[in-house]
């Protein structure tokens, strides 16, 4: 009986002290959210948050281990700006370093209005994107004012204010850009003038600017913006979408608001922003295979989760206008994820001319046992071909994006 005691005694302990710990390390979404990511998943779309920002104890390991958990991707990144914690460009490349431990999509959200001259290009040729939102402005005196701290700044002559706002809008939508967070968003003193402030017309003027641009659209969970009307005519116009959490702390969010939209107007994944693994730009006009370099391609292999591209290639088939673009990469340890691989492939005119999805898996496993094997008669490599029908010239092309999703673990 004392020895039944001291055992229940000694558990308690245990479970007191050690699940809190557990608890915190590591959040589990909530089965409501499993459901709704794998029936999303069903549905096609790529599901990735670009909106997690590394402050209040969100770290890029816990990123990962929410990717992991939840089956949406993470994009990592942080304020950059004179009053902000990446204030210059030695600390926004610790923050990417830092980053780039973890098979993550990097980015910055940026607050000045001149980061593009500021920020050093090598850095940015780093970042897999750029964030921005309106929310900070100038006053009339040039000081920049964050709109949510309303006690801050005074708004004399709301219609003067609000044109004030129109175009600093139309300013930040034009910066080069990957996605506008938080669209259509106004101060709180404002937001009785949304209907008439943000008129159909005005949000269309807005939604054809970023598309020109090639900027995408955040549907923020924990924002009331933007309203439907606005992803109403951003679906009808072809507006790419994103979605993001906007976090200040490390508790998990389980994105609700976004997806709650995601399902209620029946996003197709062609209208999520998918930010490729590897990205190629340039001109093309010999065949053969090459190495990525070989090209002097502008941007290459950007970030991959543990994936390294070997070699590119391009051939002529047996008809004259059939061309083949192909592949290898091998990864960077052996595993035993199946991946889903896609490959889209732009004319000069940003059109696509050509794509494929296959599921690949890494050849050095050995299925019987389904643990990696380091056999050596397996080539660690994977390739991918795609048979690009319209364009009659590698000229045509001008850029390839490849793009990769684990599915399943064997
Ligand atoms: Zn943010």
């Amino acid at each position: 009986m004392l020895y039944t005691n001291r055992i229940i005694l000694f558990l308690s302990c245990f479970i007191f002290v050690m699940v809190p710990v557990f608890a915190n390390e590591f959040p589990k979404p909530s089965q409501e959210m499993i459901e709704r990511v794998a029936r999303l998943k069903v549905k096609g779309l790529t599901l990735i948050d670009y909106h997690i920002h590394l402050r209040g104890g969100m770290t890029a390991e816990k990123a990962f281990d929410w990717e992991q958990q939840s089956g949406i991707k993470s994009g990592v990144l942080e304020n950059t700006g004179k009053d902000w914690p990446l204030s210059d460009n030695k600390k926004l490349a610790a923050f990417i370093e830092d980053a780039q431990r973890f098979p993550l999509l990097i980015g910055i959200q940026v607050n000045d209005r001149d980061w593009y001259k500021t920020t050093d290009k090598k850095l940015l040729a780093k970042l897999n994107y750029v964030l921005a939102d309106t929310m900070i402005m100038n006053d009339e005196t040039g000081k920049p004012q964050k709109l949510w701290l309303e006690n801050q700044y005074a708004i004399k002559d709301v219609q003067s204010w609000l044109e004030r706002y129109w175009e600093h809008c139309k300013t930040v939508v034009n910066e080069p850009i990957t996605i506008l967070a938080n669209p259509t968003y106004l101060p709180p003193r404002m937001e009785q003038y949304y209907d008439t402030f943000w008129t159909e017309e005005r949000i269309g003027q807005f939604l054809d600017a970023g598309i020109k641009n090639g900027v995408a659209f955040e549907i923020q969970s924990p924002s009331k913006f933007p309203k439907r009307i606005f992803i109403e005519l951003a679906r009808k116009k072809g507006a790419k979408l994103t979605i993001g959490r906007n976090n200040h702390d490390d508790h998990p969010e389980e994105l609700k608001r976004s997806l709650d939209l995601l399902e209620e107007f029946n996003i197709t994944p062609n209208e999520l922003l998918v930010l490729p693994d590897i990205l190629i730009e340039g001109s093309f006009e010999k065949y053969g295979n090459f190495k990525p370099e070989d090209l002097g391609f502008k941007a290459i292999n950007k970030i991959v989760s543990g994936f390294q591209l070997l070699q590119i290639g391009f051939s002529q088939g047996t008809y004259e206008d059939r061309i083949s673009f192909s592949f290898t990469y091998v990864e960077k340890e052996a595993s035993n994820r199946m991946m889903k691989v896609f490959v889209s492939i732009y004319d000069k005119e940003k059109k696509i001319i050509g794509g494929a999805e296959r599921i690949l898996i890494d050849p050095r496993i050995n299925v019987r046992n389904g643990k990696p094997s380091n056999m050596e008669f397996f080539e660690p490599i994977s390739a991918l071909s795609v048979s690009l029908n319209k364009a009659k010239n590698i000229s045509h092309i001008s850029r390839i994006e490849i793009a990769m999703m684990e599915v399943e673990t064997l």
